[in-house]
């Protein structure tokens, strides 16, 4: 029996000593292949729709504007109709498109598409002041022919569509460049995932502190991120002890990055 124990206690320590070399090796080579990139580009962006109402967007202003962060926020036409005053705080930082009633574009005529893009880029033109070069569909749903009227309006970029998700959307025109929302495993990195379903702000905050590509978009809802206000103070302070660049989605269109 003695023997037998022996046996099986040389045959367990082996296994044991042959999985702690492979994750040895296994950290080695993540170690080895991580690289840090010179420069991190973080893109702050805000959806901004009626539910917002005003006082969480003063919330997240008032963290933008004290830290003297870069951001940008997609607002539709229906909310800076109802609070214009709100889109003129919020001209200190890029102001973009998400359109104006925040009904799929999917289910939309070409005509409709086109009156929505086109009354709610003049209304946040009128109010910011600003050339309004930037879209996000609502829902984070585009097509084609979308892509193609943003393209022929002129707009500089799109950034409707989730990192990893490729297969989903179509081939973006050539001239239009595209700003993907990040994600990890898949999983996009939006307040809503992680804070309405989740429910998981620690999580989602020290992800987000984590991400180490050369370029993170991160999208957010004020009134999700009102509610966490404080995280996401020190969230961004945290970012900016640590060299990050934050930036707007024109700066970054306005980089040589050699495509998006
Ligand atoms: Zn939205």
């Amino acid at each position: 029996m003695l023997k037998i124990y022996g046996e099986i206690f040389v045959h367990k320590d082996k296994i044991i000593s042959g999985i702690f070399i492979s994750l040895v090796l296994i950290l080695f080579l993540l170690f080895m292949t991580h690289k840090t990139p010179e420069k991190r580009y973080v893109l702050l962006s805000f959806d901004v729709e009626p539910v917002d109402g005003e006082l969480a967007v003063m919330d997240v202003l008032d963290v933008i504007y004290r830290t003297n962060t870069s951001a940008t926020f997609f607002v539709t036409g229906e909310y800076a109709a109802e609070y214009p005053h709100m889109v003129k705080l919020m001209s200190g930082r890029e102001i973009a498109s998400h359109g104006y009633t925040h009904r799929k574009l999917t289910e939309l005529d070409k005509i409709s598409i086109e009156g929505e893009l086109k009354s709610t880029r003049q209304l946040l033109k009128d109010l910011s002041g600003q050339e309004i070069i930037g879209f996000r569909a609502p829902y984070n749903i585009i097509d084609r022919r979308t892509l193609d009227i943003l393209d022929d309006a002129g707009y500089s970029y799109d950034a409707s569509m989730i990192g990893s998700w490729g297969f989903l959307y179509p081939e973006v025109p050539t001239t239009l460049g595209e700003i993907p929302v990040s994600s990890i495993f898949g999983i996009p990195l939006e307040d809503v995932v992680w804070l309405y379903y989740l429910r998981s702000p620690a999580l989602y905050f020290s992800i987000l502190k984590g991400k180490e590509t050369e370029i993170e978009s991160f999208l957010f809802h004020p009134h999700h991120i009102a509610q966490h206000k404080h995280q996401f103070e020190e969230f961004i302070n945290y970012l900016k002890g640590h060299d990050v660049i934050f930036i707007s989605h024109r700066g970054l269109t306005e980089l040589d990055h050699g495509g998006l």
